[in-house]
């Protein structure tokens, strides 16, 4: 617990392109839904972001930006949570060594999340060492803010383990807490922080309209929270099923019918498509196309109406602003936990304070 008494989330995303329907099902319904009954910190890695992308330091910059608006528009509220800029946060980078030292480099690498990435984003043998260092920051991205709960996809929660782990050593090696724990007593038993849980979203991976991989903003399969009616008409209409005439009976598991359950709210006519569909009764894939970009378009209309606040000219001074503003707030909360972990660690001398000027 906290100043504000309420448990802290601890979650965010990785500024390498905009956000898009996957990490809306994923993770960012449940941070929008969660602000009043948690102290939220929704964190914007862009020092992770150079993990895979470090010759493109302005498009990060402006993805950061992008990001912003994407969840001011989806509903995060800076005046109930707080954004926090990964690289004004220099506890979570010194907390990453003393963690790094936690975890054997083979666990690290065991990580089947980092293996899935190094496949699909064709990263071969040239990844740089940054790349798997990104895991262990993001334990300390979690453990800066002592969270307690972490709304992510399902590809994430291989991550959250690891943290888990990470939490667990920290307190046996520092803390003097018994491995024989229970998880839910480790604060009680004297460890700063507490073991955090993953919490997946309603749809822990929304497929692509590649309709293979996780829909993903590096793999060119994405419809973004910012797509306007026109384009999301046409990526939707792109869905590969397969599917040759309007009486050959569908497949209800392809990722088609994964938009319908996902996206159509009418529950009487996801099965009513389903049993059509699944019949090959005169239905043919446009029309439930057609269907699924109608509902996705309701969803993200209101979106597009508040982000148009903040496209306008002045608009990313504001966003700025915001993250300059919550930088502090966040910095607040990193440099308590970072001193409470030097007093475990026999190497406090003295808090410092940390402050921006433009
Ligand atoms: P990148 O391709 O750069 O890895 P990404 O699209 O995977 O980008 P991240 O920033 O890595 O996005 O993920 C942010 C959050 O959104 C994480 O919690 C992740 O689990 C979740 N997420 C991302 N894609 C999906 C998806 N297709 N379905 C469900 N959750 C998702
Ligand atoms: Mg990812």
């Amino acid at each position: 617990m906290n100043a504000s008494n309420k448990p802290r989330i601890l979650t965010g995303d990785t500024p390498t392109g905009r956000l898009h329907l996957g990490h809306w099902v994923g993770s960012i319904e449940n941070r929008a839904r969660l602000q009043s009954d948690y102290d939220c910190y929704f964190l914007l890695a862009n020092m992770h972001a150079f993990t895979t992308r470090a010759d493109k330091a302005a498009d990060i910059r402006n993805d950061t930006v992008e990001i912003v608006k994407d969840w001011l528009a989806a509903g995060i509220d800076p005046n109930r949570s707080t954004l926090v800029l990964q690289t004004e946060i220099p506890a979570i980078a010194e907390l990453s060594w003393f963690f790094a030292m936690l975890l054997p480099f083979n666990r690290v690498m065991r990580n089947p999340t980092l293996k899935t990435e190094i496949e699909v984003k064709d990263l071969g043998d040239h990844y740089s060492f940054g790349f798997p260092l990104y895991a262990v920051g993001q334990c300390a991205d979690i453990l800066s803010f002592r969270a307690e709960l972490v709304p992510v996809g399902e590809d994430q929660v291989a991550h959250i383990e690891m943290c888990r782990e990470v939490a667990r050593k920290f307190a046996w090696t520092y803390c003097g807490v018994s491995p024989e724990e229970d998880d839910a007593n480790y604060v009680n038993q004297g460890s700063i922080f507490p073991i955090p849980k993953a919490l997946v979203g309603r749809v822990g991976r929304l497929v692509g309209t590649d309709g293979k991989n996780k829909m993903s903003k590096s793999l060119g399969n994405a419809i973004f929270l910012s797509d306007s009616a026109k384009e999301i008409k046409k990526k939707v209409s792109q869905l590969y099923t397969g599917r040759q005439s309007m009486t050959e009976p569908g497949d209800i598991q392809n990722s088609l019918f994964q938009y319908v359950r996902v996206f159509i709210k009418d529950e009487a006519r996801v099965r009513d498509l389903e049993d059509r569909y699944s019949r090959g009764d005169n239905i043919g894939d446009g029309h439930v196309k057609a269907e699924v970009a109608q509902a996705i378009e309701e969803l993200l209309a209101p979106m597009r109406e508040r982000r148009a606040e903040y496209d306008k000219p002045g608009g990313d001074d504001v966003v700025l602003d915001i993250i300059r503003t919550h930088a502090s707030r966040a910095n607040a909360v990193a440099e308590e936990t970072l001193y409470l972990a030097k007093e475990k660690m026999h190497l406090a001398i003295g808090r410092r304070h940390l402050s921006f000027a433009l």
